[in-house]
Parts: structure tokens; C-alpha cells; sequence
């Protein structure tokens, strides 16, 4: 059988770009986004309830690997390319059917106009994703404290320390004014290792659009050094 489904909304994310966005939901507290309804969804009724929920599940496109092709096998890039695993036992995002799925926090919903936004904290997600559903977290049938997590179990995190040049202290000084949670927001993000595994022993320079604004930083062994934060040339809706 084949289906086909439209887009209930589309993301207005934090992560204009690909390189650097989180591997999973909930490592970076501190991302905005927000959901834009689009019709027939975009209707505040169909929200109703929603509101008394924190966590939201959101399932959606990797539109930018639709048609791209996928693995029967994929490496892990936590596990610096050393094991495969069956893509169904991943959270890759070259699949047989691109669908994802991300735990995200509901921060509030509102109406503008007649636009209603659901405004989320710590997705993993694309500017411009299309959102496929939207669903309440239940604790009392999703969390299961003694779950088994396959290889993840065994994954030491590596969290960098991240300081700021004086230009980027002042930079964020500045975007402060309109992101008040942009340092919190750098150094949640940059703390995490992006890098792909043959790029580990080497020390390199790195950039990517966060917001409307560019963030280049290095890595010197543990330690990631921001930039710049440097406004982005063209004005990037929000
Ligand atoms: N939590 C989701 C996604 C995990 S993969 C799930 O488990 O299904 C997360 C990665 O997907 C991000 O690091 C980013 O590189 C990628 N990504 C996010 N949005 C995307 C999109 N719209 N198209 C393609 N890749 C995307």
C-alpha cells in the first residue's frame, strides 16, 4: 500500500542549517522553535487540551533526504564509525520512509492573526520541516525508567567546554536583545561533538546558521572556542 499525507505545519526552527543541529530531541534545552498550522489544521480548536501537556511527540519529513536513498546498514556516528547496526535499529535519517520522530517541550501556544503557533523547546529539527502529526507525551504508558538502550547504553557523551572570544562576548551581548537565551542556547549546542569521526583528530574550524546569525568556532582537543556570532547577511524569518 502507499499512502499520501499533507503537512499539518511547518517548523520555524532555530537550525538554519543541517550541520550542527543536535542528533536527538532534548540535548539543547535552551533551541526555540515553533510550529505554524497550516489549513485545515490551523484552527485553535484543534489544540484544545493541548496546553496542559509539557512534552509534545512530533512526527515529520526529512524533507531534505526524501529520495536520497537509505541503508540497509548504518554506522552510528556516536560510535566513530567502528559498528553497523540494521538502519531499524537506529534513528538515522536515511530510511525507507523518511518519517522522524522528536520528543520536543511545549513552551506555549498562541494565535496571531489567525495563525496559531506551537512554540517548542529542544527539537532537533530542520528550519522548514513539515510536521506530519502531533501528539501529547503520556507518562503514564511512555516513560519506562529501566528500558533497555541497545548500543546507546554504552556511549560516553563527550561534552566540550566552550568559551567565547571577546568579539563573540560581545556579539552575544548584543543578539541577547532579541534571543535572551543565546549563550545558554551556544553553549548547550556547541558542548555537544558534531563532528563526523574522521574529522576527531584533527583540529578545525567550524560554522554553521543558528537564529539569524552565523556561529563559526573552533576545536582544540576538549576545548571549543566560539568566534563570532556574526549576523547573518540576509534577514532569515523567524
Ligand atoms: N529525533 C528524530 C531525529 C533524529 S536524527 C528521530 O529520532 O526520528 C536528527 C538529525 O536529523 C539532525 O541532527 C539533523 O541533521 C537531521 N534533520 C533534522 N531535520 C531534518 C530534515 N527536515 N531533513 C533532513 N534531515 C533533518
Amino acid at each position: 500500500m502507499s499512502f499520501t499525507f499533507d503537512s499539518i505545519g511547518i517548523v520555524h526552527s532555530c537550525y538554519k542549517d543541517k550541520f550542527a543541529i543536535p542528533r536527538q530531541a532534548g540535548l539543547v534545552s535552551a533551541s526555540t522553535a515553533y510550529i505554524e498550522l497550516l489549513a485545515p489544521c490551523n484552527d485553535i480548536e484543534i489544540t484544545r487540551g493541548l496546553e496542559d501537556f509539557s512534552h509534545l511527540w512530533l512526527t515529520f519529513v526529512f524533507h531534505q533526504h526524501v529520495g536520497k536513498g537509505w541503508n540497509t546498514l548504518v554506522k552510528p556516528p556516536r560510535l566513530d564509525g567502528k559498528q553497523r547496526f540494521g538502519v531499524f535499529a537506529t534513528r538515522a535519517s536515511f530510511r525507507p520512509n523518511p518519517i522522524g520522530m522528536s520528543l520536543v517541550e511545549l513552551d506555549r501556544i498562541e494565535q496571531q492573526d489567525k495563525q496559531v503557533q506551537i512554540h517548542i523547546k529542544g527539537a532537533d529539527l530542520l528550519d522548514q520541516t513539515p510536521i506530519l502529526d502531533i501528539k501529547p507525551y503520556i507518562p503514564y504508558s511512555d516513560s519506562i525508567p529501566d528500558a533497555k538502550g541497545g548500543f546507546t547504553d554504552h556511549i560516553k557523551e563527550q561534552l566540550f567546554e566552550v568559551e567565547f572570544s571577546q568579539q563573540a562576548e560581545q556579539q552575544i551581548i548584543e543578539a541577547s536583545n532579541t534571543y535572551p537565551q543565546i549563550r545558554q542556547f551556544i553553549i548547550q549546542l556547541l558542548g555537544l561533538d558534531h563532528r563526523a569521526y574522521f574529522y576527531k583528530k584533527i583540529d578545525k574550524s567550524y560554522a554553521t546558521k543558528v537564529y539569524d546569525y552565523e556561529l563559526k568556532w573552533v576545536i582544540r582537543g576538549d576545548v571549543v572556542r566560539v568566534i563570532e556570532v556574526k549576523r547573518a547577511a540576509l534577514s532569515v524569518k523567524r
